[in-house]
């Protein structure tokens, strides 16, 4: 018997059918890389307002981790 594989939107838990207009997320903490669509992915999304609301969620916890002071570079002249 053939194997199904179901693939669900990481934001709002919509199951894939035959349209191609999702997109995968992936990144490592420090970047958010959209990409169309790819079965490997971490994260799927079912479409553009799930990518944004991901997107968002990354700015706001990307703000939190540098709420510290930026430590300017001092150059030597
Ligand atoms: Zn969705």
């Amino acid at each position: 018997m053939p194997r199904i594989v179901q693939y669900e939107c990481d934001g709002c838990g919509k199951i894939k059918g035959s349209d191609n207009h999702w997109f995968s997320v992936s990144g490592d903490g420090n970047s958010f890389q959209v990409s169309r669509f790819d079965r490997n992915a971490t994260s799927v999304f079912c479409g553009e307002q799930c990518v944004l609301t991901a997107l968002s969620d990354w700015l706001a916890s990307a703000k939190m981790h540098a709420a510290g002071p930026e430590k300017l570079a001092v150059v030597n002249q």
